[in-house]
């Protein structure tokens, strides 16, 4: 009998492949003489629609809501459906004795294949994959031994000359899940074939790798009391016991972290404890506080990352460390839809709340607006997950709080009030246009966004003859002045693209 082993990315599962000998390629899976790879690439298996389970919920009424059926279907996402029938069928076969999950190791990779295998009805016995601690600390050797070339040459050496010892700091098994680091690989590296931005983002990369794997930044903190004719002036800075992992990664900043504070960070020399000391000048320096900056999108992302210290109660905040809103996947193509709804939009750098934003974050329920219900649900998950917690009240607690909270938003009398009306009319569907601020300045965008007519507000006399033309136009200005061109692609695509984009310039 064969084990079949269900991967999430063809990827890992040509990598498993490879351990596996299984050499033998086929379309969708790698087949050896005892195991059986493929993959789930795309999550093949997803909940139905609403209107799967009554043609009515095709069109949301407020009577129908909320549409909580008994027992959630199953669906076969039709994009990949292909690769779902290879799955299906070698469940399917009589040669195969036992499955392997091996997708993601986290929540949504079980997920993914328990859908799967719930869909395909398989109900022969199934394993999970998880790799071993023990080897971790050979895995990280080799990694190292990878970059023990070229301008790493050093900086490894020196980590190899005593086993690394990973600590908890570094890898965690309690808290390994699927999105784990961007990690250099054991590949031996050819610097003279990268591109230039291939090399600073893997300069950026090998060296983060080695400042984790290396000893800690050693130094002492001073704080300077000086007394000058019966005033006391203080002064706060480090003086520098061992460089440490700041040897290898130098362009790192203290400044980032210590923005907040009053006192500004600096090296100090070494002084004793009642040294006396001449005064040689003396300069006052006027100030005023700040109010917290705007986010950017790189501080938002951080935020969304972090969002436990935005909660008061200290074990709410606990259970949120580790979890964030969103998935590193996802946070950008939330700040994304922000903006393309116009809850947001940028002004230079800065992420900027439009009067729509403002007025949904006063309409919507208190609860659906703080990280705590994110924080609630993630400690009531963690618990389940260790054995503690009930599932069935979960999804009891759930269905409630969905219920209330339709409930409460049903019987509310508050409106929505857009004052950003231009007087332009659509001239696609008639209908008064918004003003907004695009990437390139003002916008004007068909208040009706099934329509989603948008075009410069400068152009607003733009002879719209026909309505083929005024829609063979919008392609283009929506191609043209569209926020939004490259939603649900990752850093990776518009990596590549960018990438490109330089090679086709040379
Ligand atoms: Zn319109």
């Amino acid at each position: 009998m064969k084990s079949l082993v269900l991967a999430e990315k063809p990827s890992v599962a040509r990598e498993i492949a490879r351990v596996l000998q299984c050499n033998i390629k086929n379309k969708g899976f790698m087949e050896g003489p005892k195991y059986v790879v493929t993959w789930a690439l795309g999550h093949l298996v997803t909940l139905a629609e609403p209107e799967d389970y009554d043609r009515k919920y095709k069109e949301w009424r407020m009577e129908d809501l909320p549409m909580l059926p008994d027992q959630l279907k199953l669906k076969v996402i039709r994009q990949t459906s292909q690769q779902y029938q290879v799955v299906t069928r070698l469940m399917k076969r009589a040669d195969i004795g036992e499955l392997v999950i091996a997708t993601d190791a986290g929540r949504e990779g079980e997920l993914v294949a328990r859908w799967i295998m719930k869909l395909g009805d398989w109900h022969k016995p199934f394993k999970r994959l998880w790799i071993s601690s023990q080897t971790v600390a050979a895995i990280l050797e080799g990694f190292a031994k990878g970059l023990a070339a070229g301008p790493y040459a050093e900086a490894a050496r020196k980590l190899l000359a005593s086993p690394l010892k990973p600590t908890k700091r570094l890898v965690d098994d309690s808290k390994v899940s699927d999105h784990h680091a961007i990690i250099p690989t054991e590949q031996p590296l050819k610097l003279a074939e990268l591109t230039s931005d291939e090399k600073s983002l893997y300069d950026l990369i090998a060296r983060r790798f080695l400042a984790v794997l290396s000893p800690p930044y050693r130094y002492d903190q001073l704080t300077v009391i000086a007394g000058i004719q019966g005033e006391k002036f203080y002064a706060r800075g480090k003086v520098l016991k061992d460089p440490g992992w700041r040897a290898v990664t130098s362009h790192q900043s203290d400044q980032e972290e210590n923005q907040e504070d009053a006192l500004p960070e600096q090296t100090l020399a070494n002084l004793n404890q009642g040294e006396a000391r001449t005064v040689k000048n003396l300069k006052p320096q006027k100030g005023k506080t700040k109010p917290p900056a705007r986010y950017t999108e790189a501080t938002l992302l951080t935020a969304m990352e972090n969002p436990g210290k935005f909660i008061e109660d200290e074990e709410l905040r606990e259970t949120m460390k580790g979890s964030g809103l969103g998935t590193p996947a996802t946070r950008a193509e939330i700040i994304e839809k922000l903006l393309h709804t116009s809850y947001i939009e940028r002004s230079g750098k800065e992420l900027v709340p439009t009067s729509k934003g403002r007025q949904l974050i006063n309409l919507v329920a208190p609860e659906l607006r703080s990280p705590e219900l994110t924080a609630q649900w993630e400690q009531a998950l963690t618990d389940i997950a260790r054995g503690k917690g009930s599932k069935t009240a979960f999804i009891q607690g759930i269905r409630e709080q969905t219920v209330h909270l339709v409930k409460s938003i049903a019987q509310d009398n508050s409106v929505y009030r857009a004052d950003n009306i231009s007087r332009t009319k659509c001239p696609v569907c008639g209908k008064y246009m918004l003003l907004v601020n695009g990437k390139r300045g003002k916008m004007l965008v068909c208040q009706d966004r099934s329509c989603g007519h948008r075009q410069p507000e400068k152009e607003r006399d733009f002879n719209f003859g026909s309505s083929k033309k005024a829609s063979q136009m919008n392609q283009k200005l929506i191609a043209r002045y569209s926020d939004h061109q490259n939603i649900g692609s990752n850093m990776g695509d518009l990596l590549k693209e960018a990438m490109a984009k330089q090679k086709e310039e040379k």
